[in-house]
Protein backbone atom coordinates (compact mmCIF):
# COMPACT_ATOMS: atom_id res chain seq x y z
CA UNK A 1 0.00 0.00 0.00
CA UNK A 2 2.74 2.16 0.66
CA UNK A 3 4.79 1.88 -2.60
CA UNK A 4 4.24 5.18 -3.75
CA UNK A 5 6.84 6.22 -1.10
CA UNK A 6 8.95 3.55 -1.78
CA UNK A 7 12.47 5.50 -0.98
CA UNK A 8 15.62 4.38 1.40
CA UNK A 9 14.88 6.75 3.50
CA UNK A 10 11.34 6.59 3.68
CA UNK A 11 11.97 2.33 4.67
CA UNK A 12 14.41 3.89 7.57
CA UNK A 13 11.54 6.41 9.18
CA UNK A 14 9.25 2.96 8.39
CA UNK A 15 12.03 0.64 9.79
CA UNK A 16 12.46 3.16 12.90
CA UNK A 17 8.89 3.20 13.69
CA UNK A 18 8.34 -0.58 13.63
CA UNK A 19 10.88 -0.83 16.22
CA UNK A 20 9.31 1.86 18.49
CA UNK A 21 5.97 0.64 18.05
CA UNK A 22 7.03 -2.96 18.92
CA UNK A 23 8.71 -1.56 22.55
CA UNK A 24 5.51 0.78 23.18
CA UNK A 25 3.98 -2.64 22.22
CA UNK A 26 1.48 -0.23 20.20
CA UNK A 27 -1.52 -2.86 19.37
CA UNK A 28 -1.33 -4.05 15.44
CA UNK A 29 -4.70 -2.12 14.95
CA UNK A 30 -3.17 1.22 15.80
CA UNK A 31 0.17 1.19 13.88
CA UNK A 32 -0.76 1.62 10.28
CA UNK A 33 -3.03 4.78 11.46
CA UNK A 34 -0.43 6.20 12.99
CA UNK A 35 2.76 5.48 10.57
CA UNK A 36 1.48 6.15 7.55
CA UNK A 37 1.33 9.36 6.05
CA UNK A 38 -2.58 10.83 6.30
CA UNK A 39 -2.21 12.62 2.67
CA UNK A 40 0.24 13.81 -0.05
CA UNK A 41 0.41 15.74 -3.36
CA UNK A 42 2.35 15.96 -6.00
CA UNK A 43 2.34 18.79 -8.81
CA UNK A 44 4.01 19.17 -11.71
CA UNK A 45 5.46 23.18 -11.55
CA UNK A 46 6.00 24.61 -15.41
CA UNK A 47 8.84 27.35 -15.33
CA UNK A 48 9.72 29.71 -17.98
CA UNK A 49 13.69 29.49 -17.93
CA UNK A 50 15.50 32.38 -18.58
CA UNK A 51 16.60 30.82 -22.34
CA UNK A 52 12.83 31.20 -23.27
CA UNK A 53 12.24 27.80 -22.71
CA UNK A 54 9.91 25.77 -20.26
CA UNK A 55 11.21 23.63 -18.01
CA UNK A 56 8.66 21.50 -16.10
CA UNK A 57 9.68 20.33 -12.22
CA UNK A 58 8.26 18.14 -9.64
CA UNK A 59 6.90 19.21 -6.31
CA UNK A 60 5.72 17.35 -3.39
CA UNK A 61 4.17 17.66 -0.26
CA UNK A 62 3.15 15.58 2.31
CA UNK A 63 1.50 15.90 5.61
CA UNK A 64 1.70 12.97 7.69
CA UNK A 65 -1.21 13.18 10.54
CA UNK A 66 -3.57 15.71 11.43
CA UNK A 67 -4.28 14.64 14.99
CA UNK A 68 -2.58 17.51 17.17
CA UNK A 69 -3.71 20.64 14.90
CA UNK A 70 -2.09 21.93 11.30
CA UNK A 71 0.85 20.23 10.42
CA UNK A 72 4.39 22.13 10.09
CA UNK A 73 7.48 21.05 8.17
CA UNK A 74 10.27 22.72 5.92
CA UNK A 75 10.09 23.18 2.01
CA UNK A 76 13.54 21.13 0.27
CA UNK A 77 14.81 22.27 -2.96
CA UNK A 78 17.74 19.63 -4.30
CA UNK A 79 18.07 17.51 -6.95
CA UNK A 80 17.26 14.16 -4.52
CA UNK A 81 13.65 15.39 -3.64
CA UNK A 82 11.76 12.38 -3.84
CA UNK A 83 8.00 12.16 -2.74
CA UNK A 84 9.44 8.93 -0.54
CA UNK A 85 12.06 11.33 1.09
CA UNK A 86 9.83 14.09 1.25
CA UNK A 87 7.14 11.42 3.37
CA UNK A 88 10.31 10.18 5.58
CA UNK A 89 10.99 13.68 6.72
CA UNK A 90 7.31 14.57 7.13
CA UNK A 91 7.28 11.47 9.35
CA UNK A 92 10.03 12.50 11.76
CA UNK A 93 8.54 16.05 12.02
CA UNK A 94 5.79 14.22 13.30
CA UNK A 95 7.86 12.95 16.01
CA UNK A 96 9.89 16.29 16.93
CA UNK A 97 6.53 18.44 17.12
CA UNK A 98 4.80 15.58 19.84
CA UNK A 99 8.65 15.46 21.72
CA UNK A 100 8.62 19.03 21.78
CA UNK A 101 4.90 19.87 23.02
CA UNK A 102 4.12 22.03 19.52
CA UNK A 103 0.76 21.63 18.99
CA UNK A 104 1.27 20.30 14.71
CA UNK A 105 1.70 17.35 13.05
CA UNK A 106 4.26 16.86 10.34
CA UNK A 107 4.61 17.51 7.14
CA UNK A 108 7.68 18.38 4.52
CA UNK A 109 7.87 19.65 0.98
CA UNK A 110 10.09 20.33 -1.34
CA UNK A 111 11.12 20.49 -5.16
CA UNK A 112 13.33 18.36 -7.54
CA UNK A 113 15.36 21.22 -8.95
CA UNK A 114 19.32 22.27 -8.44
CA UNK A 115 18.87 25.78 -6.79
CA UNK A 116 22.73 26.42 -7.63
CA UNK A 117 21.96 25.95 -11.16
CA UNK A 118 18.64 28.77 -11.28
CA UNK A 119 18.90 32.63 -11.62
CA UNK A 120 17.30 34.63 -9.06
CA UNK A 121 14.57 34.91 -11.56
CA UNK A 122 14.12 31.36 -12.12
CA UNK A 123 14.00 31.03 -8.87
CA UNK A 124 11.51 33.24 -7.94
CA UNK A 125 9.29 31.85 -10.79
CA UNK A 126 9.32 28.21 -9.75
CA UNK A 127 8.51 29.23 -5.96
CA UNK A 128 5.63 30.99 -7.14
CA UNK A 129 4.39 28.56 -9.24
CA UNK A 130 5.15 25.83 -7.06
CA UNK A 131 3.35 27.83 -4.03
CA UNK A 132 0.37 28.69 -6.77
CA UNK A 133 -0.09 24.82 -7.36
CA UNK A 134 -0.11 23.64 -3.59
CA UNK A 135 -2.76 27.15 -2.27
CA UNK A 136 -5.84 24.76 -1.60
CA UNK A 137 -3.73 22.80 0.52
CA UNK A 138 -1.50 25.03 2.98
CA UNK A 139 -2.62 27.98 5.32
CA UNK A 140 -2.16 29.23 8.99
CA UNK A 141 -4.50 26.45 10.36
CA UNK A 142 -3.53 24.02 7.73
CA UNK A 143 -0.29 23.62 6.90
CA UNK A 144 2.85 25.80 7.68
CA UNK A 145 5.52 25.44 5.44
CA UNK A 146 8.96 26.85 6.65
CA UNK A 147 12.75 26.85 5.35
CA UNK A 148 14.61 23.18 4.72
CA UNK A 149 18.04 22.30 2.32
CA UNK A 150 18.08 25.02 -0.68
CA UNK A 151 15.28 27.54 0.49
CA UNK A 152 15.46 30.43 3.03
CA UNK A 153 14.36 33.30 3.95
CA UNK A 154 13.63 35.06 0.29
CA UNK A 155 12.03 31.53 -0.37
CA UNK A 156 9.65 32.07 2.49
CA UNK A 157 9.13 35.74 1.34
CA UNK A 158 8.17 34.67 -2.15
CA UNK A 159 5.97 32.08 -0.63
CA UNK A 160 3.97 33.71 2.03
CA UNK A 161 3.16 37.26 -1.08
CA UNK A 162 1.69 34.43 -3.84
CA UNK A 163 -0.59 33.05 -1.03
CA UNK A 164 -1.25 36.65 0.54
CA UNK A 165 -2.06 37.54 -3.15
CA UNK A 166 -4.32 35.15 -3.90
CA UNK A 167 -6.05 35.44 -0.58
CA UNK A 168 -6.69 38.91 -1.09
CA UNK A 169 -4.80 40.30 1.86
CA UNK A 170 -1.49 39.62 4.10
CA UNK A 171 -1.50 36.17 5.69
CA UNK A 172 2.24 36.14 7.48
CA UNK A 173 1.11 33.10 9.09
CA UNK A 174 1.06 30.85 6.23
CA UNK A 175 4.83 30.18 6.52
CA UNK A 176 7.56 30.48 9.22
CA UNK A 177 11.14 31.40 8.11
CA UNK A 178 10.31 35.05 6.54
CA UNK A 179 12.21 37.39 7.38
CA UNK A 180 11.90 39.75 9.60
CA UNK A 181 10.10 42.62 8.67
CA UNK A 182 7.47 40.55 6.83
CA UNK A 183 6.19 38.67 9.82
CA UNK A 184 9.38 36.77 11.15
CA UNK A 185 10.84 36.24 14.40
CA UNK A 186 13.76 37.39 15.92
CA UNK A 187 15.95 34.40 16.82
CA UNK A 188 14.12 31.84 13.96
CA UNK A 189 17.35 32.11 11.16
CA UNK A 190 19.62 30.99 14.61
CA UNK A 191 17.53 28.86 16.44
CA UNK A 192 18.45 25.32 15.01
CA UNK A 193 22.13 26.06 15.10
CA UNK A 194 21.99 27.20 18.73
CA UNK A 195 19.45 24.79 19.78
CA UNK A 196 22.22 22.25 18.53
CA UNK A 197 25.07 24.08 20.38
CA UNK A 198 22.26 23.64 23.13
CA UNK A 199 21.77 20.75 23.78
CA UNK A 200 26.02 19.71 22.69
CA UNK A 201 26.81 21.48 26.32
CA UNK A 202 23.91 19.38 27.96
CA UNK A 203 25.34 16.40 26.69
CA UNK A 204 28.97 17.47 27.62
CA UNK A 205 27.70 18.40 30.84
CA UNK A 206 26.26 14.35 31.20
CA UNK A 207 29.54 13.50 29.57
CA UNK A 208 32.09 15.52 32.13
CA UNK A 209 33.06 16.94 29.07
CA UNK A 210 34.63 20.78 29.05
CA UNK A 211 33.70 23.26 26.66
CA UNK A 212 37.29 24.92 26.64
CA UNK A 213 39.60 21.27 25.92
CA UNK A 214 37.37 19.85 23.41
CA UNK A 215 36.92 19.73 19.75
CA UNK A 216 34.03 19.78 17.01
CA UNK A 217 33.31 18.52 13.62
CA UNK A 218 30.89 19.70 11.21
CA UNK A 219 29.55 18.82 7.81
CA UNK A 220 27.05 20.73 5.60
CA UNK A 221 28.03 24.63 6.24
CA UNK A 222 24.22 25.99 5.40
CA UNK A 223 21.59 27.94 7.95
CA UNK A 224 22.15 24.79 10.36
CA UNK A 225 25.88 23.79 10.01
CA UNK A 226 27.21 27.28 10.13
CA UNK A 227 25.21 28.99 13.01
CA UNK A 228 26.09 25.66 15.36
CA UNK A 229 29.78 25.78 14.31
CA UNK A 230 29.81 29.33 15.40
CA UNK A 231 27.81 29.05 18.66
CA UNK A 232 30.09 25.95 19.21
CA UNK A 233 33.14 28.36 18.98
CA UNK A 234 31.31 31.27 21.27
CA UNK A 235 31.30 27.93 23.93
CA UNK A 236 34.93 27.56 23.52
CA UNK A 237 35.01 24.34 21.32
CA UNK A 238 37.57 24.46 18.79
CA UNK A 239 36.02 23.59 15.24
CA UNK A 240 38.55 21.61 13.01
CA UNK A 241 36.62 21.09 9.96
CA UNK A 242 33.47 22.53 7.88
CA UNK A 243 32.30 21.49 5.02
CA UNK A 244 30.02 21.97 2.00
CA UNK A 245 28.27 19.89 -1.00
CA UNK A 246 32.10 20.47 -2.47
CA UNK A 247 33.89 18.90 0.73
CA UNK A 248 35.63 20.26 3.07
CA UNK A 249 38.35 22.57 4.81
CA UNK A 250 40.51 21.35 7.62
CA UNK A 251 42.88 22.34 10.42
CA UNK A 252 44.16 20.37 12.93
CA UNK A 253 44.68 23.46 15.21
CA UNK A 254 41.19 24.98 15.28
CA UNK A 255 39.82 27.64 12.30
CA UNK A 256 38.84 30.82 13.23
CA UNK A 257 35.06 30.84 12.69
CA UNK A 258 35.15 34.71 12.97
CA UNK A 259 37.35 34.85 10.35
CA UNK A 260 36.11 32.05 8.20
CA UNK A 261 32.72 34.31 8.04
CA UNK A 262 34.16 37.11 6.81
CA UNK A 263 36.21 34.88 4.13
CA UNK A 264 32.14 33.64 3.55
CA UNK A 265 31.43 37.47 3.24
CA UNK A 266 33.85 37.82 0.39
CA UNK A 267 34.03 34.69 -1.30
CA UNK A 268 30.46 33.22 -0.59
CA UNK A 269 32.30 29.61 -0.39
CA UNK A 270 34.57 28.33 2.56
CA UNK A 271 36.96 27.12 0.18
CA UNK A 272 40.44 28.36 -0.13
CA UNK A 273 40.50 29.74 4.00
CA UNK A 274 43.42 30.44 4.68
CA UNK A 275 45.29 27.89 6.98
CA UNK A 276 43.09 24.91 5.70
CA UNK A 277 43.86 21.92 3.83
CA UNK A 278 40.79 20.03 1.58
CA UNK A 279 39.50 17.12 2.87
CA UNK A 280 36.29 15.33 1.80
CA UNK A 281 33.06 14.56 2.91
CA UNK A 282 33.78 10.99 3.69
CA UNK A 283 37.03 11.73 5.45
CA UNK A 284 35.72 14.47 7.67
CA UNK A 285 33.34 12.54 9.00
CA UNK A 286 36.05 9.96 10.61
CA UNK A 287 38.57 13.25 12.01
CA UNK A 288 38.62 12.25 15.74
CA UNK A 289 37.19 14.67 18.07
CA UNK A 290 34.72 15.08 21.08
CA UNK A 291 31.42 16.21 19.18
CA UNK A 292 30.59 14.88 15.56
CA UNK A 293 27.80 17.13 13.89
CA UNK A 294 26.40 16.25 10.56
CA UNK A 295 24.71 19.01 9.67
CA UNK A 296 23.64 18.72 5.51
CA UNK A 297 21.62 15.36 4.46
CA UNK A 298 20.19 11.83 4.72
CA UNK A 299 22.38 8.89 5.63
CA UNK A 300 25.80 9.89 6.00
CA UNK A 301 27.00 7.61 9.11
CA UNK A 302 26.33 3.93 7.71
CA UNK A 303 26.96 0.51 8.11
CA UNK A 304 30.38 1.48 6.54
CA UNK A 305 31.51 3.83 8.50
CA UNK A 306 29.74 3.40 11.88
CA UNK A 307 32.43 1.83 13.71
CA UNK A 308 35.42 4.38 12.62
CA UNK A 309 34.24 7.69 13.36
CA UNK A 310 35.80 9.13 16.58
CA UNK A 311 33.66 11.15 18.61
CA UNK A 312 32.56 11.34 22.38
CA UNK A 313 29.11 13.37 21.08
CA UNK A 314 27.16 12.64 17.76
CA UNK A 315 24.89 16.04 17.60
CA UNK A 316 22.92 14.68 14.29
CA UNK A 317 21.66 18.55 13.17
CA UNK A 318 20.49 17.04 10.25
CA UNK A 319 17.59 14.79 9.64
CA UNK A 320 18.30 11.13 9.54
CA UNK A 321 21.72 11.31 9.10
CA UNK A 322 22.10 7.75 10.67
CA UNK A 323 21.18 4.61 8.97
CA UNK A 324 19.35 1.96 11.20
CA UNK A 325 22.32 -0.61 10.35
CA UNK A 326 24.76 2.40 11.38
CA UNK A 327 22.27 2.76 14.56
CA UNK A 328 23.21 -1.37 16.06
CA UNK A 329 26.87 -0.40 15.51
CA UNK A 330 26.98 3.09 17.15
CA UNK A 331 24.35 1.07 19.85
CA UNK A 332 27.46 -1.22 20.96
CA UNK A 333 30.19 1.65 21.67
CA UNK A 334 28.96 3.34 24.56
CA UNK A 335 31.89 5.75 24.35
CA UNK A 336 29.15 7.89 22.22
CA UNK A 337 26.66 9.94 23.19
CA UNK A 338 24.25 10.29 20.71
CA UNK A 339 22.09 13.35 20.02
CA UNK A 340 19.30 12.00 17.72
CA UNK A 341 18.40 14.31 15.01
CA UNK A 342 14.32 14.50 16.13
CA UNK A 343 16.01 16.31 19.44
CA UNK A 344 18.95 17.66 18.58
CA UNK A 345 17.27 19.99 15.36
CA UNK A 346 13.98 20.65 17.19
CA UNK A 347 15.42 24.69 17.58
CA UNK A 348 13.86 24.83 13.98
CA UNK A 349 10.61 24.00 14.76
CA UNK A 350 10.50 25.42 17.81
CA UNK A 351 11.24 29.10 17.14
CA UNK A 352 9.21 28.59 13.69
CA UNK A 353 6.18 27.60 16.38
CA UNK A 354 6.93 31.04 18.38
CA UNK A 355 6.90 32.95 14.13
CA UNK A 356 3.41 31.87 13.72
CA UNK A 357 2.36 32.42 17.52
CA UNK A 358 3.00 35.91 16.78
CA UNK A 359 2.03 35.95 13.22
CA UNK A 360 -1.64 35.00 14.42
CA UNK A 361 -1.49 37.93 17.72
CA UNK A 362 0.38 40.31 15.25
CA UNK A 363 2.11 40.90 18.78
CA UNK A 364 5.70 40.33 18.58
CA UNK A 365 8.91 39.28 21.18
CA UNK A 366 12.62 40.72 22.04
CA UNK A 367 14.92 38.04 20.63
CA UNK A 368 16.08 37.58 24.38
CA UNK A 369 12.78 36.28 24.99
CA UNK A 370 12.58 34.00 22.09
CA UNK A 371 15.68 32.27 23.15
CA UNK A 372 14.64 31.95 26.84
CA UNK A 373 11.36 30.30 25.68
CA UNK A 374 13.41 27.93 22.95
CA UNK A 375 16.18 27.10 25.81
CA UNK A 376 13.37 26.33 28.72
CA UNK A 377 11.33 23.75 25.78
CA UNK A 378 14.58 21.96 24.86
CA UNK A 379 15.86 21.66 28.33
CA UNK A 380 12.32 19.65 28.82
CA UNK A 381 12.67 17.56 26.10
CA UNK A 382 16.33 16.77 26.59
CA UNK A 383 15.80 16.01 30.06
CA UNK A 384 12.93 13.82 29.70
CA UNK A 385 14.57 12.11 26.54
CA UNK A 386 18.06 11.56 28.97
CA UNK A 387 15.93 10.63 32.37
CA UNK A 388 13.89 7.85 29.86
CA UNK A 389 16.96 6.57 28.27
CA UNK A 390 18.50 5.95 31.50
CA UNK A 391 15.20 4.56 33.61
CA UNK A 392 14.30 2.35 30.68
CA UNK A 393 18.06 1.64 29.22
CA UNK A 394 17.23 2.85 26.23
CA UNK A 395 19.25 4.40 23.57
CA UNK A 396 18.53 8.52 22.98
CA UNK A 397 16.71 7.24 19.64
CA UNK A 398 14.52 5.06 20.97
CA UNK A 399 13.54 7.54 23.99
CA UNK A 400 13.24 10.50 22.15
CA UNK A 401 11.16 8.50 19.34
CA UNK A 402 9.03 6.52 21.80
CA UNK A 403 7.93 10.06 23.61
CA UNK A 404 7.39 11.62 20.00
CA UNK A 405 5.55 8.38 18.79
CA UNK A 406 3.21 7.61 21.95
CA UNK A 407 1.76 11.15 22.39
CA UNK A 408 0.89 10.64 18.45
CA UNK A 409 -0.97 7.76 19.11
CA UNK A 410 -2.38 8.47 22.05
CA UNK A 411 -4.08 11.84 20.46
CA UNK A 412 -5.68 9.56 17.57
CA UNK A 413 -7.09 6.98 20.12
CA UNK A 414 -8.26 10.00 22.49
CA UNK A 415 -9.89 11.50 19.61
CA UNK A 416 -11.32 8.23 18.41
CA UNK A 417 -12.38 6.86 14.58
CA UNK A 418 -14.64 8.94 12.64
CA UNK A 419 -17.12 7.88 12.18
P1 LIG B 1 21.18 24.51 3.76
O1 LIG B 1 20.73 24.34 2.36
O2 LIG B 1 21.19 25.86 4.36
O3 LIG B 1 22.66 23.90 3.93
C1 LIG B 1 22.98 22.59 3.58
C2 LIG B 1 24.49 22.46 3.62
O4 LIG B 1 24.85 21.11 3.35
C3 LIG B 1 25.19 23.31 2.56
O5 LIG B 1 26.42 23.78 3.09
C4 LIG B 1 25.46 22.29 1.44
O6 LIG B 1 26.54 22.68 0.60
C5 LIG B 1 25.77 21.08 2.26
N1 LIG B 1 25.61 19.82 1.55
C6 LIG B 1 24.67 19.48 0.64
N2 LIG B 1 24.87 18.24 0.21
C7 LIG B 1 25.94 17.78 0.88
C8 LIG B 1 26.66 16.56 0.86
N3 LIG B 1 26.29 15.55 0.06
N4 LIG B 1 27.72 16.43 1.68
C9 LIG B 1 28.08 17.45 2.49
N5 LIG B 1 27.47 18.62 2.53
C10 LIG B 1 26.41 18.77 1.73
O7 LIG B 1 20.29 23.51 4.65
P2 LIG B 1 20.00 23.58 6.21
O8 LIG B 1 18.73 24.32 6.40
O9 LIG B 1 21.23 24.00 6.94
O10 LIG B 1 19.67 22.06 6.52
C11 LIG B 1 20.70 21.10 6.83
C12 LIG B 1 20.07 19.91 7.53
O11 LIG B 1 19.39 20.34 8.72
C13 LIG B 1 19.01 19.15 6.72
O12 LIG B 1 19.04 17.80 7.07
C14 LIG B 1 17.71 19.77 7.21
O13 LIG B 1 16.60 18.93 6.98
C15 LIG B 1 18.02 19.92 8.68
N6 LIG B 1 17.21 20.90 9.40
C16 LIG B 1 17.12 22.20 9.00
C17 LIG B 1 16.37 23.10 9.75
C18 LIG B 1 16.33 24.56 9.41
O14 LIG B 1 15.78 25.32 10.23
N7 LIG B 1 16.85 25.02 8.30
C19 LIG B 1 15.66 22.66 10.87
C20 LIG B 1 15.77 21.32 11.25
C21 LIG B 1 16.55 20.46 10.51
Amino acid sequence: MMDVYKNPTFDMACEQFDLVADLLQLPQSERERVKRPKRSLVVSIPVRMDDGQVKVFSGYRVQHHLSLGPTKGGMRFHPDVTLGEVAALAMWMSWKCALTGLPYGGAKGGVACDPRTLSAGELERLTRRFTQEIIPFIGPQIDIPAPDVGTNEQTMAWMMDTYSNDIGHSVPGVVTGKPVNLGGSLGRREATGRGVAFLVSRAMDVMGIEASKSTAVVQGFGNVGCVAAQSMAKQGIKILAVSDVDGGIFNPNGIDMTALDQHMITHRSIHGFPGTTSINNADLLLIPCDILVPAALERQITGENAARIQCRILAEAANGPTTPDADVIINQRPEIFLIPDILCNAGGVVVSYFEWVQDLQSFFWSEAEVMDKLYRILETAFSQTFNMAKQQKLTMRMAALSLGVKRVADAKRMRGLFP
